[in-house]
Parts: structure tokens; sequence; C-alpha cells
């Protein structure tokens, strides 16, 4: 079911990797394994430290550290319809230009932050702000809140005035920063669709695809193929 596979997938070759940091070990298997997908399970096992055997929990996070921070692409069944899920692809290793030389604001700074935000998150969207604060439980997402700092625009035009200026920071919880990060468009200060239909599930995918054949005029018969409307 889904998206035909476009080309064969082929398992990844594992050795033991004894790189002093997980995100160095993650990075080491996907430079070993171009084009070919890896588990979920032989990415723990490539992170888990060699000398104590311990399996690292936030393997997750630096795997996006990897995407964000270092501008690997990696791909998941997210963006690939034949991968499945937990499962992985870097394709090539060109890192995108201009990722990781990301601003972070001084203590001071920060702590003007928090204060100013009232220590809750700053996320506004629809004329309503988030509020969560530090050390809640988020009903929506789960778990702690914890705020960190948001770069309001990355593309800053004074990036190294940025670090000691409040205005260009904001406190936001966890769910909020994955929310920007994923599926908010600074350019634009809208929502990115794309992004947000890209991350969907696949029946949400299948939702918004009917949704679409039936705005542009077409219907989607039982055996599958597309007809445009009689007008
Ligand atoms: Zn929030």
């Amino acid at each position: 079911m889904g998206a035909t596979p476009t080309f064969q997938l082929t398992l990844a070759f594992i050795r033991p990797y004894r790189q002093k940091s997980v995100k160095k070990r993650i990075e080491a298997i996907f430079l070993d394994n171009l084009g070919k997908v890896l588990t979920r399970e032989q990415i723990i096992k490539a992170a888990t430290d060699p000398a104590s055997g311990r399996q690292p929990e936030n393997w997750h996070q630096r795997l996006s550290e990897l995407r964000t921070d270092d501008g690997y692409t990696i791909l998941s069944w997210r963006n690939r319809g034949d991968l499945k899920v937990q499962e992985y692809l870097m394709p090539h290793q060109r890192k995108r230009r201009g990722a990781g030389k990301r601003v972070r604001p001084t203590d001071a700074t920060w702590t003007a932050v928090l204060k100013r935000a009232a220590y809750a998150c700053e996320w506004k969207e629809g004329g309503m702000t988030c509020g969560l604060k530090d050390g809640e439980n988020d009903p929506v997402g789960g778990g702690r809140v914890k705020l960190t700092p948001d770069h309001k625009n990355p593309h800053s035009l004074n990036p190294d005035a940025d670090p000691k200026d409040p205005q260009q920071w904001q406190a936001l919880c966890g769910r909020h920063q994955v929310t920007k990060k994923n599926y908010w468009d600074t350019t634009t200060g809208k929502l990115n669709a794309y992004a947000i239909v890209q991350f969907a599930t696949e029946p949400e995918k299948r939702e918004v695809f009917k949704f679409l054949l039936s705005y542009f005029g077409y219907t989607m018969l039982k055996d599958g193929s597309i007809t445009r409307h009689e007008t």
C-alpha cells in the first residue's frame, strides 16, 4: 500500500562506532551508508556509548540536530512514501549552506526575554498566546514544559547584534519550537502548508489529496483513476 518505491532500497552495513559523542556516531553511520535505509535499531546501536554500552535516550534529538544545525538531508517516512516508520535515509553528504551558524542569546538577554514573557510561552497564533508556563504540564503535547529561546527572524540583517537584543528573541515551549521549525515560514509569517502536508500521516495526506482533487475539479473513480468534472 502507499507510494510505489522509486528504487530498490538496500540494507545498511553497520560497524562499531567509537566517535566521542552520540551525534558524531549517528553522523558516522549515515555517512557510511549514503543512499541506504537505516532502521531505528541500527541508529540506536551505532549511537550506543562504546565504553559503557549505555543506549542514548536522546538519539532522536541528535538526529534532528544533524538536520537543523549541520544541514544534512535525512529523509524519513514523512518525506518519502517508500520509507517505513522508523526508517531513515541520507541520500547524499551535501550540507545545506548557512546551517550550523546558529545565533544564541546571551544569558542576560535570555533572562530579559523570560521576564518579559512572564516565564510563559510567547507563541501567538490567530490572536491567541500559548501561555504555557515553564515546568507546567503541556495538556496538548504531553510532558513538562521547558521554555527555550527562539530567534524570531533567523534571517536577521544584523546577526551580530541579536544575541544582546531581547526584542529579537521569544520564549517558546517545546511544542511550539517544533511547530516553528517545521511548519512556520519565517519569510511570509504564515504556516507553511506544504510542510504540514509533508509531515501529516498517510490518511491525512489522502484527505488533503481528495480535497485538492475536488477543489481543482477532479474526481477519483473506484479503480483509482482520476477524471475531470464535466462542466
Ligand atoms: Zn507554546
